[in-house]
């Protein structure tokens, strides 16, 4: 019997996990547990406890002995709202750890006591990826980068298409090129989107506010001040254990294009210990691929079983924007640019790279999925190694169509809320300009344009606690831009590949009658 593509096993796990999730969800998502006085559960200095679980919100209420007419307690409510309360148990363990530990033990409702053994599984399917997306990265860099020197002197003419010539400086100037026009017009579609539905204005969206969602912003300049420092790792070897991607992918390049000034023997010796090394990381990432269906269906598995559906009714408008948006320039603009530019079937380009984009949506992480990326693209769409090499690692990390229009729509849609009516046209270009230049800045990992968000709102002077409104759809909207992130990463390559064979050949047709 044939073996189903790789491609509906994950789907079907995608599946699987949701309505498992969801019916968790439905029936085991509540539950009220009441610790009576004397009971064994309670350590001596406690007199009673109550918990209340649900989706949306967890309510932990207990008397110390001797102080019963002072009951401490707490809310965990990813919105925020009066008094002792925490967005997550995380935050609540900080504060209080008897509370976390009590609700932890015998407060949790199935729903989520099962989510959280889902995550813990998903989790490890991750760390698999994790563990190989360092030393993918450098293999593919330094082969891709020394295959380019090898391309500059063919010694037999036998190079093949792939190893064609393409100086290391053009390659980055198309890439960044790529980047920059494909974010403008993720975050021109975010604009236009916000601006026509308006999600703000007019609807009961509000909910209660969040205490402080990470206040402690710094100014953009640093931020990007920071990213520069990132590009000259004072410790190679700390940027690779951290691991900060930028660092990594800036002294390997640097290690590969300072080896390509070496003798040819030494080049020939780095050349071929990264292509086997590239070989072996290769194969035992397709090992690790082949257990996706399962990754994605536990983490889907969690999602769906621990997300409240309250919030999206009073959310309802702001979702459907960005999700409009997302899909308008995933589904539009992209595709448009792969057809024309890469002179690629759309249809055919997303079937190839379904696991990795299935994969970036149920994991929210671009540089978790970045080993799927890179396996999809080569051995399912075809693009050659030294385009993949440059685009995708660089991409995971500063390339964030989805992350960018996400910001746009947030930021105006709060200050829709906040100022009931929309921002003014200067305001909003300095939103586009922040949101740019903070998606470049947001790591590949889940939630960090939440994270980033702060700068813009700093930027037009909005109240960073509103961000406490949108907490609560951030995971699901995360899911979603972060395939869209991967999928342009994954479109630049088909793009990049294209032009680069493109200017060689006219290259060649230019020096052949000269050159002979
Ligand atoms: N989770 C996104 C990514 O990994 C980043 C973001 O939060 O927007 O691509």
């Amino acid at each position: 019997m044939n073996k189903l593509a790789l491609h509906w096993q994950i789907l079907i796990g995608m599946v699987i996990g949701t309505v498992v999730g969801i019916g968790l969800n439905l029936t085991a998502s509540e539950r009220e547990t009441e610790i009576p006085a004397l009971d064994p559960r309670l350590p001596e200095t406690i007199q009673s406890a109550f918990i209340s679980d649900t989706t949306a919100r967890t309510t932990i209420e207990y008397t110390k002995k001797g102080e019963e007419e002072t009951p401490v307690k707490w809310t965990i409510h990813p919105l925020g709202g009066e008094g002792n309360n925490v967005t997550s148990v995380k935050e609540l363990k900080k504060v209080d750890a008897f509370a976390a530990d009590i609700y932890l033990a015998h407060g949790q409702s199935t729903a989520k006591r099962f989510g959280g053994m889902m995550k813990s599984i998903g989790g490890l399917f991750l760390r698999m990826l994790q563990m190989v997306a360092v030393p993918l990265i450098v293999v593919s860099l330094l082969s891709g980068v020394l295959g380019l020197g090898l391309a500059t002197e063919p010694k037999d003419g036998s190079t093949s298409d792939s190893d064609r010539p393409a100086g290391i400086g053009k390659m980055f100037t198309r890439t960044l090129l790529y980047y920059v026009c494909t974010s403008g017009l993720a975050i021109i579609t975010g604009l236009l989107v916000v601006n026509i539905i308006r999600p703000g204005l007019g609807g009961n969206a509000a909910g209660a506010m969040a205490k402080d969602a990470d206040a402690h912003a710094k100014p953009l300049s640093e931020v990007l001040f920071n990213q520069v420092e990132a590009l000259i790792p004072a410790n190679p070897l700390g940027a690779f254990t951290e691991p900060n991607f930028l660092s990594i992918i800036a002294f390997t390049l640097a290690f590969a294009v300072f080896a390509l000034r070496c003798s040819r023997e030494t080049q020939d010796r780095i050349r071929s210990l990264a292509e086997a090394g590239l070989d072996v990381m290769m194969s035992m990432t397709m090992a690790i691929i082949s257990l996706a269906p399962l990754g994605v269906l536990f983490l889907m598995g969690y999602v769906s079983a621990t997300q409240g559906t309250e919030v999206f009714s009073s959310l309802g408008k702001y979702v459907i924007a960005v999700a409009a948006a997302l899909a308008l320039h995933a589904c539009v603009t992209l595709p448009l640019i792969l057809y024309f530019i890469a002179d690629r079937s759309p249809l055919d380009y997303v079937k190839a790279m379904s696991p990795a984009l299935l994969t970036a949506f149920s994991s929210a992480s671009s540089n978790g999925t970045l080993p799927l990326t890179m396996t999809s693209v080569r051995n399912r769409a075809g693009v050659s190694n030294r385009t993949s090499s440059f685009v995708l690692p660089l991409g995971a990390t500063i390339n964030m169509d989805g992350t960018a229009l996400y910001e746009v729509v947030a930021v105006l849609f709060i200050a829709q809320l906040h100022g009931g009516q929309n921002l003014p046209l200067s305001q909003q270009i300095i939103v586009a300009l922040t949101a740019l230049l903070a998606s470049v800045g947001a790591a590949g990992i889940p939630h960090a344009g939440l994270v980033m968000m702060v700068i813009i709102l700093q930027a037009v002077g909005l109240p960073i606690e509103m961000q406490g409104i949108i907490l609560a759809v951030d995971r699901v909207l995360d899911m979603a831009r972060t395939a869209v992130n991967v999928w342009s990463d994954s479109c630049g390559c088909a793009v990049i590949d294209k032009v680069t064979q493109e200017a060689e050949t006219l290259e060649e047709n230019l020096t052949l009658p000269l050159g002979g």
